[in-house]
C-alpha cells in the first residue's frame, strides 16, 4: 500500500480478512454486461477492483457478465476492452465470461433442484409478482413450489431442450415467501428465452438471471471480494444463500459501495443507448458523452479520470459529485501537459497604421507559463494585419471592461501595446475593422512602467491558420436531468455543441497532429479530435472551458484558499472560545448543546428552523442537534429543501433513543431518508435494521466468530487486548451493524475470560 492513498472502507475489510488469515491473495473483478459503453461512473469501479488489486499484490478479473442474449453484442464486448486498457488496467490472462459457464451454471441449478431448494414455476411475470406479496403483507406460495425433486429436474431438462415457449416457465429458489426481505422470496434464477447469444450462439434457450449467474461466477472464479454498488444490497441475501447451499470452490462475498452520480450527466446506459440511436449525439464516443469513449474523445486523459476516481473516494452513502468538480481534476491535469498557444475563436480585424505595410517580424514565445517547470518556445510571426477576438473589443465599454475600446491601450500577448484610434464600420453599423497603432519600445510586453490592465490573444492575418474549433459544454442544462419525473432527455442543452469555423491560429498549429492537447491562451484546453482532423487541417475539440467555478465556491467556503491581502482584511473567523451570540447561548442554557453546536444553531436559517420543529415531536435537543449539525448535507444549511420532515427526523432520534437502532444503523437510515426514503419507521422495517439486543440472539454468533478466529484468541489469551476491537467488529459486520456493540463486547468478555 501507498502511504499517500487514502483508506476506504473496502480497503480496511480486506485489511481485516489478511490479518485474520482468511486469505492468502486478493482477488476481484470487474463485471461489465456487455450491452452499452463503459462510463464515468465504471471508471470508479475500474478503478476501485484493479486498484485493490495493483495495491494488495492480487489480481483483478475482467468478465463479461452477459447473460441477456437480446442486449449484447461483441461490439461492446471489445470497446470496454479498449477502455480498461486505456485507463492504465491490466487483467493479464485473467479474462472470463459468464457465457462460458453456462453448462456449469446449469449443472448447479440441477444440484439445487436435487437438494430440494429450486423449483420450477409456470406463474406468469404478473403472478408471480402478485404472489410476492408487499412490504406489509408476506408472500404466498406458488401452486408450484410443491413439485417432486423428480418432477422438477425433468421440467427443468425440458425447458433446457427448448420444449417450452418464452415465459412460459421459469426456475426459482425456494427460500421463503414471506422474509422482510423481499428479494428472498424465492427469486427467479432462469428464464426461458430463444434467442440467439453472440457468444452462445444457439446453444441455448435458457438464461441464468444476474442473481444466480453473478455470485456463482465470483465462487467459480475464486473471487475474495465482490465488490458492487449499493442497489445491491438486498441481492447480498441471495447471493449469500447460493453460495452457501452450492458445491463450490470458494466461498466469495459481496460488498457495496456509493455508485458515481455526477451533476448535469446522466448515467444510466439504457439512456445513453436512448441517445446514441435518436442521434441526439453523434455516438457512443461523442465528446459531449459521460463515456469513457466520448471522455477520451473530449481530450480528458487517463490520469485525470483515475485522480478524480482518488478524489470522489468509495463511500456507503450515495450523493451525488459536482461536475465542476470533475472539471477542476481536468484542469490541473491539462495544466502540466498543455503548451501555452494563441488561437482567436471569433475573429475581429486590427490594423497596425504605424506598421510598415509588406514588412514582418518573429517574437519569441515561450510555451509554458512559469508556474510548470517546462521549458520550449516558439516564434511568433506579428505584421501589420491582426486579429484579436470580437468579444475583447467593446465600443461603449462598462466600468470594469479592461480590454480594448476606442483611445485605449492594451497588451498584446508576447508582443507590443497598442492603441485603439479608430474604428472601421460596415453599412449595417457594424465594426469590421480596428484601426490601431503600436508602441515600438513595448516589444516582449514591457510597457515600460506604464499601468496596462488588459492582455489579449491575438494572431497575425498574413500567417495565421483556419481552424474548426469544436466548442463543448455540459450536455444537459439542469443538474439532475429529469428530476421533476419528467423525459430526462427534455433537459439535454441545445448550446453543448457551438462548431466554429474560420477560427484563427497561430502558424504552430498548422502541424498539429490527432492526439495533441494545447491551450488556448484565455479560452481553454484544446485536443486535436482523433477522427475529424487531417494533416494540415487540425480540429479542435475544447475540453474544458479555462473558468473554474468549484475553484472558486471552494476559495469562498475556506477562507485559507484567498489571496493574503484578501485574506488580512477579512474579519477572522471566530475562534472556539470566542463568545457565543446570546441566541447560542440560550441554547447552550435552556436545552444543554455543545457550544460547537449552538454556534450553528444559534443563526437563524434554514437549520435553526428545523431543529425548533423537530424539538416539539421529541424532546432530546442534543440529540437533534448533533443530527443536524453533523450528519446532514452541506446543502441543507444552504436551505437546500430536504426529502423529509422535521417530525421524521424527530422520530429518527427517538428510534435511537429507545435503543431500536444503534448510531451506526441510525446513520444508514437517514441516508435513506435523504434519498426520499420515508419515515425512519418504515426504513428500519422495510431493511430490516432494528438493533439486535437480546443475548440469546447474539451469543451464537460470537461463539461462530471466535471458533473460526482461533488466532485471534489465540492472540487475547496472550495478552494482546488491543484484539478485542476486531472481534467486536467482526461480529458486528456479521450482524451488518445491526447487533448493540456493547452487548458484543460483554458477550466476548465473559467467553474469553
Ligand atoms: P445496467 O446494469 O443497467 O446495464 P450498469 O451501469 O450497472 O448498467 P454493468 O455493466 O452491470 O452496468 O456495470 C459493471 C460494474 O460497474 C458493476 O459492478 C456496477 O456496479 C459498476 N457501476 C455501474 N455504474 C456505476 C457508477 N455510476 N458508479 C460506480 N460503479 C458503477
Ligand atoms: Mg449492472
Amino acid at each position: 500500500m501507498t502511504a499517500d492513498r487514502p483508506k476506504d472502507f473496502i480497503r480496511e475489510i480486506i485489511d481485516a480478512d489478511l490479518a485474520a488469515g482468511r486469505h492468502q491473495k486478493i482477488v476481484t473483478r470487474f463485471p461489465p454486461e456487455p450491452n452499452g459503453y463503459l462510463h464515468i461512473g465504471h471508471a470508479k469501479s475500474i478503478c476501485l477492483n484493479f486498484g485493490i488489486a495493483r495495491d494488495y499484490g492480487g489480481v483483478c478479473h475482467l468478465r463479461f457478465d452477459d447473460t441477456n442474449p437480446t442486449t449484447e453484442d461483441a461490439e461492446y464486448a471489445e470497446a470496454i476492452m479498449r477502455d480498461v486498457r486505456w485507463l492504465g488496467f491490466d487483467w493479464g490472462d485473467k479474462l472470463f465470461y459468464a457465457s462460458d459457464y453456462y453448462e456449469r451454471l446449469y449443472q448447479l441449478a440441477e444440484e439445487l433442484i436435487e437438494k430440494g431448494l429450486a423449483y420450477v414455476c409456470d406463474l406468469n411475470e404478473d403472478e408471480i409478482s402478485a404472489y410476492r406479496g408487499s412490504i406489509t403483507e408476506a408472500g404466498r406460495p406458488s401452486p408450484h413450489r410443491e413439485r417432486t425433486v423428480a418432477e422438477n429436474l425433468q421440467l427443468f431438462r425440458s425447458m433446457r431442450a427448448g420444449e417450452y415457449p418464452d415465459g412460459s416457465r421459469v426456475l426459482r429458489a425456494k427460500i421463503d415467501m414471506a422474509s422482510a426481505n423481499m428479494k428472498l422470496r424465492d427469486p427467479l434464477l432462469y428464464r426461458i428465452k430463444h434467442a440467439h447469444h453472440y457468444r452462445s450462439g444457439d446453444r441455448w434457450c435458457l438464461y441464468p438471471l444476474y442473481d444466480f449467474a453473478h455470485p456463482l461466477s465470483d465462487a467459480i472464479e475464486g473471487i475474495t471480494h465482490s465488490i458492487c454498488t449499493l442497489e445491491f444490497e438486498n441481492n447480498r441475501d441471495i447471493y449469500d444463500w447460493l453460495v452457501d447451499h452450492l458445491t463450490l470452490p470458494a466461498r466469495p462475498r459481496q460488498y457495496e459501495f456509493a455508485r458515481l452520480n455526477l451533476t448535469y450527466t446522466l448515467m444510466s446506459k439504457r439512456k445513453l443507448l436512448q441517445l446514441v440511436e435518436e442521434e441526439r449525439v453523434s455516438g457512443w464516443d461523442d465528446p459531449r458523452m459521460p463515456t469513457i469513449a466520448g471522455l477520451r474523445r473530449r481530450g480528458v486523459t487517463p490520469e485525470a479520470l483515475r485522480a478524480f476516481a482518488t478524489r470522489v473516494g468509495v463511500a456507503k452513502n450515495n450523493s451525488t459529485v459536482e461536475l465542476a468538480l470533475f472539471e477542476h481534476t481536468l484542469r490541473e491535469d491539462l495544466n502540466e501537459r498543455s503548451p501555452r498557444v494563441l488561437c482567436v475563436l471569433d475573429p475581429l480585424e486590427v490594423v497596425i497604421e504605424n506598421y510598415p505595410e509588406g514588412q514582418s517580424e518573429e517574437l519569441d514565445a515561450a510555451l509554458w507559463p512559469h508556474d510548470v517547470p517546462k521549458e520550449g518556445s516558439r516564434k511568433l510571426p506579428f505584421g501589420r494585419r491582426l486579429f484579436i477576438d470580437q468579444s475583447d473589443f467593446s465600443e461603449n465599454p462598462p466600468k470594469d471592461f479592461f480590454r480594448l475600446a476606442p483611445g485605449r491601450e492594451v497588451r498584446l500577448r508576447h508582443a507590443y501595446v497598442i492603441r485603439c484610434d479608430r474604428v472601421v464600420k460596415d453599412p449595417a453599423g457594424n465594426v469590421t475593422q480596428l484601426i490601431c497603432s503600436y508602441d515600438p519600445s513595448t516589444r516582449g510586453g514591457d510597457a515600460g512602467g506604464r499601468k496596462i490592465k488588459g492582455t489579449l490573444h491575438w494572431v497575425s492575418a498574413e500567417h495565421a491558420v483556419d481552424v474548426e474549433v469544436r466548442l463543448y459544454d455540459r450536455l444537459f442544462s439542469v443538474e439532475i436531468p429529469g428530476a421533476g419525473g419528467g423525459d430526462p432527455l427534455a433537459d439535454l442543452n441545445p448550446g453543448s455543441l457551438v462548431v466554429r469555423t474560420g477560427c484563427k491560429a497561430e502558424p504552430s498549429l498548422r502541424s498539429a497532429v490527432a492526439g495533441d492537447r494545447f491551450q488556448f491562451e484565455r479560452e481553454g484546453f484544446f485536443f486535436v479530435d482523433p477522427l475529424a482532423s487531417r494533416p494540415g487541417a487540425p480540429v479542435f475539440n475544447r475540453t474544458v472551458s479555462l473558468k473554474d467555478s468549484w475553484a472558486k465556491a471552494a476559495a469562498k467556503a475556506e477562507p485559507k484558499a484567498e489571496p493574503r491581502a484578501a485574506k488580512a482584511k477579512a474579519p477572522e473567523k471566530p475562534s472556539a472560545r470566542e463568545a457565543l451570540s446570546p441566541e447560542a447561548q440560550a441554547l447552550v442554557e435552556r436545552h444543554g448543546l455543545s457550544p460547537e453546536d449552538a454556534r450553528v444553531l444559534g443563526e437563524p436559517g434554514p437549520l435553526r428552523a428545523l431543529f425548533d420543529a423537530a424539538l416539539a415531536f421529541h424532546g432530546n435537543a442534543r440529540g437533534l442537534a448533533a443530527w443536524i449539525v453533523n450528519e446532514l448535507p452541506p446543502e441543507a444549511r444552504a436551505g437546500k429543501p430536504l426529502p423529509f420532515s422535521a417530525r421524521e427526523l424527530a422520530e429518527l432520534s427517538s428510534l435511537i433513543d429507545d435503543g431500536t437502532l444503534s448510531g451506526a444503523l441510525g446513520k444508514k437510515v437517514l441516508a435513506e431518508m435523504l434519498q426520499g426514503g420515508g419515515s425512519p419507521k418504515a426504513i428500519v422495517e422495510r431493511l430490516g435494521l432494528k438493533q439486535i439486543g437480546d443475548p440469546a440472539a447474539l451469543a451464537p454468533v460470537v461463539d461462530r466468530i471466535l471458533a473460526e478466529n482461533a488466532a485471534i484468541v489465540a492472540r487475547y489469551k496472550a495478552g494482546n487486548k488491543n484484539v478485542l476491537g476486531a472481534l467486536t467488529g467482526m461480529v458486528l459486520k456479521e450482524t451488518r451493524g445491526q447487533a448493540n456493540p456493547k452487548l458484543v463486547s460483554q458477550l466476548l468478555l465473559d467467553r474469553l475470560g
